[in-house]
């Protein structure tokens, strides 16, 4: 909203909006101005500053004034409604209560500081992270402390934006799932050697968790539920940020190749989990935001289970309400308070 974009317009300096009376096709970021002043005869310098900020391939600079308003306009909406969702959170606003507060259009969790990168152009799950670490949390001797943030991303592809951005602090605790494939985007992270940044504080506090093609609602959610019941117990975090990425559904249209029929540069595998399996991971992650605790967060029944085990009706007795999840965009970002 309104007031979400002009408070995070406030914090994003050095970026600067031109937003005057001219119109919309005012609007500039400070990249796309550095693009225009230079001289736009020499195509091999225009090309190296575009590739120098990510701006080709998945995530060209539109080649028209308006439509580079618009790209600017929506970096704003995409990481304002996170920083939003995060605000609702902090505790001296949290005027409503709220638990969970959800962005169905976040997550761009490849963008980087000054380079864009797998289609997402501004890292709203960084800035949203960020505004949760302004807040602080009072220990039970009634002591002020920095809050903590534990950070999930269940999207198949690993998370290189958020894991950089948050690599040499304890206060962020970044847990990635993603596939394991070489070559397979991005390609340059995500391994189970990087653990945090050698000898600062954030040593310790970057997990990743590399998984096969073709995993399954069953093994997911079983390995999910014991790994982030394990990081909650340990670390102890203020806040849990999760970003629930739909490329994971099986046969997903782009890791699979599918939506282009010309693109043959997909290995044409992906996993198999389904909507119920994301909601699930979204349900266990928002009980504990509740004050829920393991203990009292059973787990569905997925179908493969019901399958091998037709008369166990009663696997669950879950009586929290129901999360339902419809996924018409193919990311979303979570956040709630512990
Ligand atoms: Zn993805």
């Amino acid at each position: 909203n309104d007031t979400a974009l002009d408070s995070l317009e406030g914090d994003l300096a050095p970026f600067s909006l031109n937003d005057d009376e001219e119109g919309e096709q005012d609007i500039l970021s400070p990249n796309e101005t550095e693009i225009q002043t230079r001289d736009s005869s020499n195509d091999a310098l225009m090309q190296k500053l575009l590739a120098e900020h990510g701006l080709e391939d998945d995530c060209p600079l539109p080649t028209d004034d308006y439509s580079r308003a618009l790209l600017w306009k929506y970096c704003l909406s995409v990481a304002g409604a996170s920083w939003h969702a995060a605000s609702l959170l902090v505790e001296s606003e949290n005027e409503h209560h709220t638990d969970v507060a959800i962005n169905w259009g976040g997550g761009r969790h490849h963008a980087h500081a000054d380079k864009a990168g797998g289609f997402c152009y501004v890292n709203d799950i960084v800035l949203a992270i960020k505004r949760l670490l302004q807040s602080q949390s009072v220990d039970e001797a009634g002591t002020l402390a920095s809050s903590r943030v534990l950070y999930i991303d269940i999207d198949i592809h690993h998370c290189d934006g958020v894991q950089q951005a948050f690599y040499s602090t304890d206060r962020v605790m970044t847990a990635s799932f993603h596939r394991n494939s070489p070559g397979f985007f991005p390609a340059t992270s995500g391994f189970v050697r990087e653990k945090g940044e050698i000898d600062t504080a954030g040593f310790g506090y970057n997990l990743n968790v590399p998984l096969p093609t073709g995993i399954d609602d069953v093994t997911f959610i079983r390995m999910y539920r014991k790994m982030v019941f394990g990081l909650v117990n340990s670390f102890d975090p203020d806040f849990i940020v999760l970003c629930v990425g739909a490329d994971g559904l099986e046969g997903d249209a782009l890791v699979t190749g599918k939506l282009h029929s010309t693109d043959h540069s997909s290995t044409g595998e992906g996993w198999s989990l389904s909507p119920e399996g994301l909601a699930e991971c979204v349900r266990i992650t928002s009980s504990l935001c509740a004050g829920l605790s393991e203990e009292m967060i059973c787990t569905r029944p997925m179908k493969e289970e019901k399958k091998e085990n037709q008369s166990d009706e009663t696997a669950s007795d879950c009586s929290n309400p129901e999360t339902k999840a419809t996924h018409d965009s193919r990311e979303s970002l979570q956040v709630g308070k512990r």
